[in-house]
């Protein structure tokens, strides 16, 4: 017999959270966590699922019916799109501008779609011409694309002229909002975006759990209509719609705890009314960055498709990001991220997502990345980037 395991009680780090997710939970979110659990059919909890509903049709802009909580991270809202709208024989078009449109590729071949890309290299947007060109080409069915591209710090601009092209031909447009929900300006229904799903613990503020997702009729009629049956069990709309649709009849058990979190999440979005999150993200991250630049150092995505909520900035000669991201940890208790794939070693990724886009937490967080690069032998100029940020705060 395995001994008596003695295990301490949890005591987590406090850390600051600024990387690229999760970000700092607002307390009244841990406190509606610590609420009693209720049944997942407990008239009470069906109550709580509609105003889920209602608060995510605010947050995505949309009227459309079809919008739930998906139980699962962020990863579980993607597959639930891809899997259910994607049929075997399917062309898919997805873009190879980042980490996430690859993790978009593999679900649609899982799927049994054939996949073809539109071109676009790491830190750059897709260009319109690009995708038109894609479409002429390949004569998708679906084409997805990631409005704010976590890896690369990169937010997809023109989104109107994305989907117009897309519809034009027929196709439906899936938006990967993981990054951009909650923090950058995003419209789904006068964007006339199909199918768009999102994850709770990026600029929602929220633990991962339960992901937003978002479906209108026409992509929804494709779902239901499909010939055979959604590879997942699990994430079968056309099942999942008897859970959250008219009837309330078990599929699976809801993470009750997290649709907890989401709502009080959702709601305190609501109280700061969603406009006024995106000009806060703006206005804050806006800070962040003028004092990296100020501090010397280069955003890797040039203004125009500078993505608020992950801020990519170039690793200064002489430093080494590793060492950076582990003094921060160790010294200040401060999480950001280095580079993914391609821009590994490359960029140090900066989060600034709902309750981590605050003054108090960019302040802090550059005032310690300036003394660690310092320490680190980086050529920078700390006390010049503090008083940028304190100009822009100040504004
Ligand atoms: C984080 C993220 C995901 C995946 O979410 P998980 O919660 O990690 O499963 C997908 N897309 C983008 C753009 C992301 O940033």
């Amino acid at each position: 017999m395995p001994p008596t395991p003695d295990v301490d009680e949890l005591t987590p780090p406090e850390r600051t959270l600024m990387g690229p997710g999760p970000s700092d939970v607002h307390p009244r979110v841990l406190k509606a966590m610590s609420t009693p659990l209720v049944g997942h059919l407990d008239p009470s909890f069906i109550e709580i699922m509609n105003e889920v509903q209602e608060l995510l049709r605010y947050t995505f802009r949309t009227d459309n019916q079809w919008t739930i909580p998906v139980s699962g991270t962020g990863s579980a809202s993607m597959e639930a799109a891809i899997a259910n709208l994607v049929e075997p024989g399917d062309t898919v078009l997805v873009p190879t501008n980042g980490y996430f449109g690859g993790r978009m590729q593999s679900m649609a071949e899982r799927a049994g779609g054939d996949v073809v890309h539109v071109d676009a290299p790491w830190g750059e947007p897709l260009d319109s011409t690009d995708v038109a060109d894609a479409f002429d080409e390949h004569q998708p069915d679906i084409f997805g694309f990631v409005h704010a591209e976590t890896s690369t710090g990169v937010k997809q601009p023109d989104v109107p002229e994305l989907t117009d092209i897309a519809h034009d031909h027929d196709a439906y447009v899936v938006a990967d909002s993981v990054t951009s929900l909650g923090g950058v300006e995003l419209r789904v229904d006068d964007w006339d975006i199909d199918v768009a799903y999102s994850g709770p613990q990026k600029c929602l503020s929220c633990p991962p759990g339960a992901s937003p997702l978002t479906l209108n009729d026409r992509a929804m009629d494709k779902v239901l209509g499909r010939e055979t049956e959604c590879r997942s069990w699990y994430l079968d709309l056309s099942l999942l719609e008897g859970y959250w649709g008219e009837e309330r009849a078990y599929h699976h058990t809801a993470p009750i705890t997290n649709v907890y979190a989401l709502r009080e999440a959702l709601r305190l979005v609501a109280e700061e009314g969603i406009e006024e999150r995106w000009d806060r993200h703006l206005h804050v991250a806006g800070a962040l960055k003028a004092g990296l630049e100020g501090m010397g150092m280069e955003m890797n995505a040039p203004d125009e498709y500078w993505l608020p909520s992950l801020n990519a900035v170039r690793v200064p000669d002489g430093a080494d990001d590793g060492e950076v991201i582990s003094y921060l940890l160790e010294n200040y208790d401060l999480e950001i991220a280095g580079g993914l794939g391609d821009l590994a070693g490359d960029i140090f990724r900066i989060g600034c997502m709902g309750y981590s886009a605050r003054p108090k937490n960019v302040t802090y967080l550059l005032s310690a990345l300036g003394e660690a690069l310092d320490a680190n032998g980086a050529d920078v100029t700390p006390d010049a980037g503090m008083d940028a940020m304190a100009d822009q705060l100040s504004d």
